[in-house]
Order: structure tokens, then sequence, then C-alpha cells
């Protein structure tokens, strides 16, 4: 049954600083900073593993299985390998020693996925040449599948209907297993070793069958050190294990090292931003020409998984020396009947329909949606469309979206913010004149100091109060007309004075305000009003 919630990739939120890294590379917009810290929305993340790549601090990580939880669950544990994991090592250790090493750890047995990249070698082709839509896309990399669900659904019928060479291997296995020790199929587990995320979330959430032959996972990461010590310590004896072949090493192993490389119109792309405009050109209908495409999420292929320990490059290179020893081997086609009848009795095949993932439908009443993708768009004029990510939605688009959906209760753009700050700032640069007018204030002295700067407001009738508090370059609201009213705004530096209510000002106050510049105006309004209306111009 699929768990349509599980996802391997998690956040620790401790450890979030809220830096919205991880916001701008996730390819599905599924990420959202809440209280300044990362939020993922399960509905959206395709579990690829790329925010838990970039996250400076290691907020992001997987969820795995630990190998003592896994021996207690089942009465035979298989340990199942990607050729990934030789890459990781030294290649003064075969893929012999590494098995052995990994059985060593505490498993029955264990497998590499050869066989299932065998099969798939051995039929892919005439599939894909019967396929009615082209270009096929290969169904290998889930994150590639769950990418087309969430951004590209028209593109499902592309996709190449044959099982994982992972999943294909551990259906093999177990039956086999289960045939020759006479073990019952749920007394037997199979444990993957993974690079990836998306693999993981497959055991539990898998596309196209209706459940995996997989049980549990370990990572690369969490497994290396033990294989490496286990190695080293001489205890681990080198057996024959079944010798992986050159379709089980290059499986998803790099683009110029790819299984499906000699095929004719084939092309093999990798990296999440890579597969993105690749399956946008497919989209287009730009790339008709080809027959086959195959696209792995991360970056160099599985070599490049958030969940290995060696640079991918470093990685490859050991792998090809592997491969070196095995170059002459071609694909056995002496099963291949047996082969296409598994294809055709649904044993490797994907018969569960891949579902799209819709997670951007506004509402299910055609006029509504209407209606706030206009919202949408009113909302996305106004905002200033540098896709920063500073308020917690990853683009100004998703911003307008998450806000119309009631994704985000707040309408507070930074960017914004800061424009009104600075224009705020601008109109500070208002003088005594422009308020005089604004506010319909009359003059009653100190005409030569209209073009006095104005940046504040203050009010407050006691004058020993105004001193100690009044900020220079205020305009000042008093009752008081008192000659030393002057006085004080000289002190100060007070832009101007304002007497609310057309209340009297005596001459004395008047020929003062002439002689020290200082602009006196009158308004018919009261002191409440002046300072709500001054406000208004400043911060407009
Ligand atoms: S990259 Fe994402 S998860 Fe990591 S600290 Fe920054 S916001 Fe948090
Ligand atoms: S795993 Fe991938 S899709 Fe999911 S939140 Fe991280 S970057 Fe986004």
């Amino acid at each position: 049954m699929e768990n349509k919630y599980f996802h391997s990739v998690i956040l620790k939120p401790e450890r979030c600083i809220g830096c919205t890294y991880c916001l701008r590379v996730c390819p599905t917009e599924a990420i959202r900073l809440k209280n300044k810290k990362a939020s993922i929305i399960a509905q959206r993340c395709i579990d690829c593993g790329e925010c838990i790549r970039i996250c400076p601090n290691h907020a992001k990580s997987a969820i795995t299985d630990n190998i003592e939880d896994i021996k207690g669950k089942f009465k035979y544990n298989v340990a199942l390998v990607l050729p990934v994991l030789y890459g990781q090592f030294d290649t003064i250790y075969s893929p012999d020693k590494i098995l052995s090493a990994i059985k060593y750890l505490g498993f029955d047995d264990v497998y590499d996925i050869s066989q299932g990249a065998e099969i798939i070698g051995a039929i892919a082709e005439d599939i894909i040449k019967n396929h009615s839509t082209k270009p096929v896309i290969s169904s290998s990399c889930p994150a590639i599948l769950r990418l087309i669900q969430v951004r590209f659904p028209e593109l499902i019928p592309n996709i190449l209907d044959i099982e994982t060479p992972t999943e294909i291997s551990a259906r093999i296995i177990k039956n086999r297993i289960s045939k020759e020790k006479g073990l019952d199929i749920k007394d037997i587990g199979i444990t993957l070793i993974t690079p990836c995320t998306a693999r993981v979330t497959s055991i539990k959430n898998p596309i196209g069958v209706e459940h995996s032959f997989i049980d549990s996972s370990i990572s690369i990461k969490d497994i290396y050190v033990p294989i490496l010590k286990a190695l080293s310590s001489g205890n681990v004896n080198e057996t024959k294990h079944s010798m992986p072949t050159l379709n089980g090493i290059i499986c998803n192993n790099s683009d110029d090292f790819s299984m499906f490389s000699s095929y004719r119109k084939s092309l093999s792309v990798n990296g999440i931003h890579n597969a993105i405009s690749i399956l946008e050109e497919i989209e287009l209908g730009r790339l008709n020409n080809l027959s086959f495409i195959e696209i792995a999420a991360c970056p160099g292929g599985c070599l490049g998984g958030p969940l290995v320990v060696e640079n991918r490059y470093i990685a490859l290179n050991n792998i090809k020396n592997i491969a070196k020893k095995l170059k002459n081997h071609v694909i056995d086609k002496s099963n291949i009947n047996s082969y296409f009848e598994m294809y055709n009795n649904g044993s490797i095949r994907l018969v569960k329909s891949i579902e799209p993932r819709s997670v951007t439908r506004l509402d299910l009443d055609i006029k509504k949606s209407i209606k706030k993708l206009n919202l949408i768009q009113n909302i996305l004029d106004k905002l200033p469309g540098i896709n920063c990510g500073i308020c917690g939605s990853p683009t100004c688009q998703a911003f307008a979206e998450d806000f119309v959906t009631g994704n985000r209760s707040d309408y507070i753009c930074p960017v914004q913010e800061i424009e009104r700050k600075k224009g705020l700032k601008e109109k500070n640069n208002m003088i005594v004149k422009d308020i005089m007018d604004r506010l319909n204030l009359k003059l009653a002295a100190g005409e030569s100091g209209l073009k006095r700067e104005i940046k504040d407001v203050y009010t407050c009738d006691l004058l020993s109060w105004v001193m100690a508090h009044a900020d220079a370059k205020s305009a000042w609201v008093t009752i008081q007309t008192h000659v030393n009213i002057v006085a004080v705004a000289v002190l100060l530096d007070l832009s101007c004075i304002i007497i609310p209510e057309n209340a009297e000002i005596s001459d004395e106050t008047k020929n003062k305000a002439d002689d020290e510049s200082i602009p006196l105006l009158i308004s018919d309004e009261n002191a409440y009003k002046i300072c709500y209306e001054l406000h208004q111009e400043l911060i407009r």
C-alpha cells in the first residue's frame, strides 16, 4: 500500500538557521521558511536530496535503517548493493572483497544489482522500439519519476514501463533464496545499500508497482566506515560472489558511461536542473527525433548521490578501472525469451499507473480558480520579481501563490519593505514649505526659514520636556505661543513650530521667529490631526 506521505528526507529544525540556501535549489519549490526555519511541503517533495547536499548546517538528513535493527526483523538477511559502492573504495579492494566485507558485518548473503541490469539490457531496446510515445524516458531514477509526476505530468506516457534493476534484482533474489533455502518470502529481508534518498522513499512508496521487494535501507555514508574497518581488519575472507557484469557496473553511473549509450538516437542527462531543462524540451516537442533519454537526478548519476562519501570523479575513475576488466562482457541473451515472458506477465513491469501529483491546482471550482489566478497576477505585478527567498517562499510567484492559497498569512515582502523605508528616507528630504502647502498651514512668521528640512514630528507643550526629548529637524506642534518657544526651536535646531486651532500669537513671538528664521505656522486643526497628517506625509 502506497504511503502517500512518507519521505526519506527530513529536517532537523534545531540545526536550521533559516539561510534559504535549500529554498533556492529545491526543484519542486517544496521548501518554505516558517518562523525562520525551513519546512518541507510533503506533497511537493520528490526526495531528490538536493537540500541535503547544499545545506551548510547539515540540517537536512535521510531516514535510513540501522544494521542491528534489521538483523532482528528477518530470518535471512540479504544486502543488495549498487555498483556505486565499489567506486567508494580504493581499487585494491575488489568488488568480491567489498561484498565479503558486507557479509562479514552480519548479513547472510550479499548481491549486487547486476542481474536486474542484465535483464533490462537484454530486453529494453525492443521495448523502446515498440513504445508508442517518444522519446522514451528511462524509469531507473525514482527522483526523476517523481519530478515528472509533480512538474511534467503530461510526460508520464513517455516513461519506460520496466522496473528498476534494483527492484528486478530484489525480486529474483528473494524468489531464488526462498526456493533454495525453503524459506517463506516474508522471512527474507533485503536491505539496499543506497547512494540516494529517492531509493529509500521508493521502498515505502514505490512508483508503478504495488510494493517493493526491498525491506530496508542503509546509506553508503553509514556503512562506509564499518566496511572499511572490516576490510582493514584482516578478518574478511574474499569469497566469490555473483561477479558484477559490465551492465551492472555502468548502470546509472554517469552520462558518458551509460548502459544505453550505444542505443541509436539516445541521450543521457544527469543533475536535477539539467533534467528539468531536458524535460521542458521534451514537453515542447523539440526532442521528438530521439528514441530514448536516460535521466538521473544526481550530478554524474548515482555516483553523485547525496548519501555517498567519495568525490564522484574519483569514484567514476575507480569504477572505470573495475569495468576495464569486464570490457569483453556481452549481454547474455540466451535467456531472452524468459525475460520477455517476465515482462509480459507483469513481473518486471510497471503495472500500476503512475498518477500525476497535482501541486498547482488553485481551486476545484474553475471560476474561483480563475479569480485566484488573476489575484496571483495582481500580486506578482507589485512584487520586485528578484526571487530572493528572504520572505520564506522560494520565488515571487510562489509568494503570491502561497498568499492566495492560504499557505502564508502575512503579506510582507522584505524587499518592498526596504524600498518603502528608502522611499521614506527620500521623502524625509521634505522642507517646511512642502508641509505648509500640503497641510494648508498659514505662515505667521519666519518666512526665510521655509527651506528648512523636516525629518520628524514632535508634540508636547512642556518646554523643559521638549528640551530633553525632541530631535533636531522635527516639526514641533505646540499650543504654547510664548516667545521662548522660538528660543527652544533655535537651541534644538527644530524645523518649524506649528500652532494648532488658530491660537493667537504675540507680535513679540512673531518678530523673534522672523529674526531667527524659524517658520511659525498656524493651523485650524487640533494637535492630534496635525500630527496624524504630518506622519502620513512623512512616511508616504
Ligand atoms: S540550507 Fe535550508 S535547512 Fe539548511 S540551514 Fe539553510 S534554511 Fe535551514
Ligand atoms: S529532497 Fe529535493 S524535493 Fe525534497 S525538499 Fe529537498 S530539494 Fe526539495
